[in-house]
């Protein structure tokens, strides 16, 4: 179901509270990434344009309820001034008499940012007064936060039930690209999955696996598979109590007739580190050694395995991208895929920064800037965060 947006709601001369994701890396209080800022200023600048009176919160770091001054705004609110090449007012509070009052006195155009939501314990819990102050900021809400639509937090499925909500244009793409995946996939529909753990991911890979064609399986997640099916792993990263849900998986995907692909050669090491000792081992790994990257022959097989889909979505890396020396899977994997003509969706926090280290994100079709909110959305779950917006219909 399409949501309202933002293009569908008159917002002159309106008071328009949008929830946006600024929860921006900082490196000694200053902005290391402004990306997420950068990706919320079209429904910013649409905002601006209809002669809206913009009031914007987000939510930064983990300050759990506290003013913590390290986690303050401003940062996020200059640097947004400086994009927009217009003033840009930072507030010391979100809610309050203080707030009411600046905010009531806005004129077209006018932009505010409020305190980091999260310094208000009300925030997390969905808090019904906190809720209540909030709504009393805007005459109409727009959501354009995907990274936390997976949240029942009070800006993000409280507020929505107060007033006239919308989508905003970044929320719409990401509805859009993520629900053709699960409605309507271009065929061959292939999933490549990675990253640490089976556990984070299990609804996700069950549901894919419904959907897709073909599943490619690597990084740190592939040797509870590969151990569940009886191969030495070494000392490779495993989660012992998820064999039995690797084992359901595999015989899920045998009856559907999805052809699931694991790692038959892995790039080890020693020890978990950049400078540790590191060998190409082939079938099982020897004890003392682990598998810190799919090796060459699987990477070839993964490649060749991408060529002629029609869609591709990858979540998770294929190895401690991080670590150079076992970063060449996801390499090469993410090249094929920019090089691509399927449409191609990546997704979650660390396969992005993969992407963004190699420079790729404008190769790809859709780059999801949800990290829980793109596993939750693939995992066939409705966000609270869409769920409370207006349905187009209606
Ligand atoms: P995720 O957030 O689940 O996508 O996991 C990404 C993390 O998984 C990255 O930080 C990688 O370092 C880690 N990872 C990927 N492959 C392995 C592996 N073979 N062993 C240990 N960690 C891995």
């Amino acid at each position: 179901m399409r949501k309202v947006t933002v293009e569908d709601i008159d917002v002159k001369d309106r008071r328009v509270l949008m929830r946006v994701d600024f929860n921006v890396p900082l490196e000694h209080g200053e902005i290391a990434n402004d990306a997420r800022i950068r990706r919320a200023l079209p429904t910013i600048n649409h905002v601006l344009g209809r002669g809206g009176k913009l009031i914007l919160m987000s939510h930064l770091g983990r300050p759990n309820g506290k003013v913590v001054p390290d986690l303050r705004m401003d940062p996020v609110a200059a640097r947004l001034g400086e994009l927009l090449g217009r003033e840009v007012r930072k507030l010391n509070d979100c809610i309050g008499p203080e707030v009411e009052s600046v905010v009531s006195g806005m004129k077209a155009g006018d932009v505010v940012v409020l305190e980091n939501l999260r310094f208000n314990p009300g925030e997390k819990a969905g808090d019904a007064d906190f809720v209540d102050a909030l709504s009393r900021l805007g005459d109409v809400y727009v959501n354009d936060a995907f990274g936390t639509a997976h949240r029942p937090d009070a800006s993000v499925a409280g507020v929505p039930k107060k007033l006239p909500g919308a989508a905003g244009l970044l929320l719409e793409a990401e509805i859009e690209h993520l629900g053709k995946v699960l409605l309507d996939p271009e065929r061959p529909f292939i999933v490549v999955l990675g990253g640490a753990k089976v556990s984070d991911k299990i609804g996700t890979v069950e549901n894919l696996l419904r959907l897709a064609n073909r599943v490619l399986i690597g990084g740190a997640m592939a040797y509870t598979f590969l151990s569940a099916e009886g191969v030495e792993v070494g000392d490779s990263k495993l989660e012992e109590d998820k064999k039995d849900v690797a084992l359901g998986v595999l015989a899920a995907a045998r009856d559907a007739g999805v052809e699931v692909m694991l790692p038959t050669d892995h790039v080890t090491a020693r020890a978990f580190s950049a400078d540790a000792e590191t060998k190409v081992q082939e079938g099982s790994i020897e004890p003392g050694w682990m598998g810190l990257d799919i090796g060459p022959a699987t990477t070839a097989a993964f490649c060749k395995a991408l060529e002629g889909a029609g869609t591709i979505v990858w979540n998770g890396t294929m190895g401690v991208c991080e670590m150079e020396p076992f970063s060449n899977g996801s390499r090469e994997l993410a090249a094929k895929m920019a090089a691509s003509p399927a449409a191609t969706i990546v997704g979650g926090g660390d396969t992005l920064a993969a992407v963004e280290m190699l420079g790729l994100q404008d190769k790809f079709d859709h780059v999801s800037t949800g990290g829980g909110a793109f596993l939750e959305f693939m995992e066939g779950r409705e966000l609270p965060g869409v769920a409370c917006l207006p349905d187009k219909s209606s």
